[in-house]
């Protein structure tokens, strides 16, 4: 058995980024930059007014200028070219006219007829964005290794870049184990419960921006386990397994695993919950195969399976961000597992939630984060400093 951080080190280890794709910006939300990008134009493209007001070309003499023409965003009259005493009408985002070097603020202007003073001394460049101000064209506009976020979608897009080579997502296939299972539609048969992994590890899947791309049943049957996984292993770069991986009579999963030459890089890690925890590869491929009790089957999809997609997909951060907060009541520690407890925090403070088996997902549904702690830490008092890990 090997302790948290060891499985951790194999996963960064092999789960390696790969390919690279070209994906519209529109379609690259959460994906990584796998290329720099250099600005094709100068941002703003021309001078721009920053309020509505007047732009004028400042010289200190003149009190008053005269109302020569208008520039409204968009729309700016052809060829105007300000001369000291005149003034034009601008609104917000509209090009400011040629030797105009101020613009000022509708507020401190006042109007009579066809004539404009000032209630307030302008200065040069007042209200002016000047072109180039934000970036210039060709110089570097996003970093390679960067995510794309909402705000770096909408700043790309103000640069007409549409398109971006990112490090490709991999593809995640879903196979659950167990005889035991049903459908959530039908009544409920003696002796079965309700499979809930599947839609759980695809819910979280998404909320990380994850697709998942083939999810599979299987009965506890060992010819069956081996048909499956191989036919899910040809169309996935990920394949998570859930169930059956531990030693009961109707656990196959190993068995299978080792059939078809999937690698063990490690089975087993000393925590609680998720213990039979095991992580391989065949070829470039990577495989989880993950407690059947839903919340240990969660605990290590946050802990582990995260960290590798993440890695994979070019992420220099990868898995759930993590913290140090304080404890809010005593928690004893005894017994020679980490402790992986599901919590809620305000991220100062952290409350251990009661309900932490693995076969129940009652107060995960409630939780948060998940507190860290290591075995044999005995008592640890309220107000401790303990690692947290944010979801
Ligand atoms: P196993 O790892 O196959 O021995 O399963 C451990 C426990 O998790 C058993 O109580 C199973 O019934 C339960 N379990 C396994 N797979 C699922 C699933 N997909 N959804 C809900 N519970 C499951
Ligand atoms: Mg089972």
């Amino acid at each position: 058995m090997i302790s948290v951080q060891e499985a951790l080190d194999i996963i960064k280890e092999n789960a390696v980024k790969r390919r690279t794709e070209l994906r519209l910006v529109t379609e690259s939300l959460n994906y990584v930059v796998a290329k720099d990008l250099f600005s094709p134009i100068d941002m703003p493209p021309f001078p721009q007014s920053a309020m509505d007001g007047y732009a004028i070309q400042l010289s200190d003499t003149t009190a008053f200028h005269q109302l020569v023409g208008e520039s409204a965003a968009g729309n700016l009259t052809k060829n105007l070219e300000l001369k000291t005493g005149e003034a034009v009408r601008i609104f917000t985002g509209a090009a400011v006219p040629k030797g105009a070097n101020a613009v000022i603020m509708q507020e401190q202007v006042l109007v009579s007829g066809n004539q404009i003073s000032f209630t307030k001394q302008p200065s040069v460049g007042q209200n002016i964005r000047p072109q180039g101000e934000q970036i210039t064209k060709a110089e570097l506009a996003y970093r390679k290794d960067l995510k794309i976020t909402a705000a770096s979608i909408g700043y790309l897009a103000g640069l007409g870049i549409t398109e971006v080579l990112v490090h490709k997502k991999p593809v995640i296939n879903i196979v659950v184990t167990g005889n035991e299972l049903v459908k959530p539609s039908i009544d409920l048969p003696y002796g079965k419960i309700y499979e809930s992994n599947s839609v759980m590890l695809n819910a979280v899947l998404q909320s990380y921006g994850y697709e998942v791309n083939i999810i599979e049943h299987v009965k506890d049957n060992y010819q069956q386990t081996v048909d499956l996984i191989k036919a899910s292993l040809t169309s996935s770069d990920v394949l998570l397994l859930s169930g059956g991986i531990s030693v009961g009579d109707y656990d196959f999963v190993s068995k299978a695993l080792a059939e078809l030459d999937v690698e063990q890089l490690f089975y087993k890690v000393k925590q609680k919950p998720g213990k039979p925890l095991f992580f391989g590869k065949t070829k470039d491929k990577l495989v989880f195969a993950l407690p059947g009790n839903p919340a240990a089957a969660l605990t290590c999809f946050y802990m582990y399976v995260l960290v590798a997609l993440d890695l994979l997909s070019g992420n220099q951060n990868s898995g759930l961000s993590n913290t140090t907060t304080l404890l809010k009541a005593d928690f004893e520690v005894r017994g020679v597992r980490d402790l992986l407890l599901k919590g809620v925090t305000d991220f100062k403070t952290t409350e251990i939630l009661g309900m932490q088996s693995s076969a129940m997902l009652r107060s995960f549904s409630e939780a948060n984060c998940i507190v860290y702690l290591t075995q044999n830490s005995g008592l640890i008092k309220a107000g401790t400093e303990v690692p947290t890990y944010l979801f």
